[in-house]
């Protein structure tokens, strides 16, 4: 497990002047509105509000940087895929996004979070098209795997990974904030991602 002594809001930003220096490794979460992306981060965290469950879906245009205990930033990207949304916005999300992929240069990784009940969309599509084509490792996460039954589970997570093109669908981590599945294979893959092989533990221990 991931011990984290200290986590902060920084700042909602939409231009690159506005990220927070460089200076540290960068993890971002991203996936539709409605998805469970404030409920994963705030489970991830083991706090219950430091991303706000449940807002008015597509209003949160804004990249969100957090401060992770002074070592790194975890990023929650704008939700995406909302109906209602005018054209315009959805134009200047898309822009948003490759300009953060394309620049962010301390960026290690995408979490991307689908339902496990729903087969991904055009726009999810899209967006794991755009880590791909920008060389950014990609964690795909399956939510609200409560839902669907352990033994049914396989069968939708193949779906998942044929949808997405990915090799294997056991790279996806099927995840709850509900019973708390997946937490510790996240944990696991984050600290992976963040701080390379060694384990948190070991590094702190120097
Ligand atoms: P966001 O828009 O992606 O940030 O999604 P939220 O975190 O606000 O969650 C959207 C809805 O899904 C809320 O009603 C949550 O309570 C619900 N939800 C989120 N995660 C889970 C989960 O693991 N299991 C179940 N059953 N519901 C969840």
């Amino acid at each position: 497990m991931m011990i984290f002594r200290k986590t902060e809001y920084i700042i909602s930003a939409v231009k690159p002047e506005q990220y927070p220096e460089a200076n540290r490794p960068e993890l971002a979460v991203s996936g539709r509105s409605n998805v469970g992306k404030s409920s994963l981060i705030n489970k991830f965290v083991n706090r219950k509000f430091l991303a706000k469950v449940g807002r008015t879906p597509g209003k949160t245009q804004y990249i969100n940087f957090f401060n992770m205990n002074d070592e790194w930033y975890l990023v929650d990207l704008p939700g995406y895929g909302y109906a209602k949304v005018p054209l315009q916005t959805r134009a200047a999300w898309g822009k948003m996004m490759q300009t953060y992929f394309r620049k962010r240069e301390n960026l290690r990784g995408v979490i991307q979070l689908v339902d496990i009940r729903h087969k991904p969309t055009e726009e999810d599509k899209m967006m794991v098209n755009m880590l791909w084509e920008n060389d950014i490792p990609a964690l795909v996460i399956a939510t609200k795997a409560d839902k669907i039954a352990r033994g049914q589970r396989p069968r939708y997570l193949k779906i998942i990974a044929d949808t997405l093109e990915m090799q294997d669908w056991k790279e996806i981590i099927p995840f709850s904030t509900e019973d708390g599945t997946g937490i510790e294979e996240l944990h696991e893959a984050v600290n992976h991602i963040i701080y390379g092989a060694g384990t948190e533990e070991s590094i702190e221990g120097i």
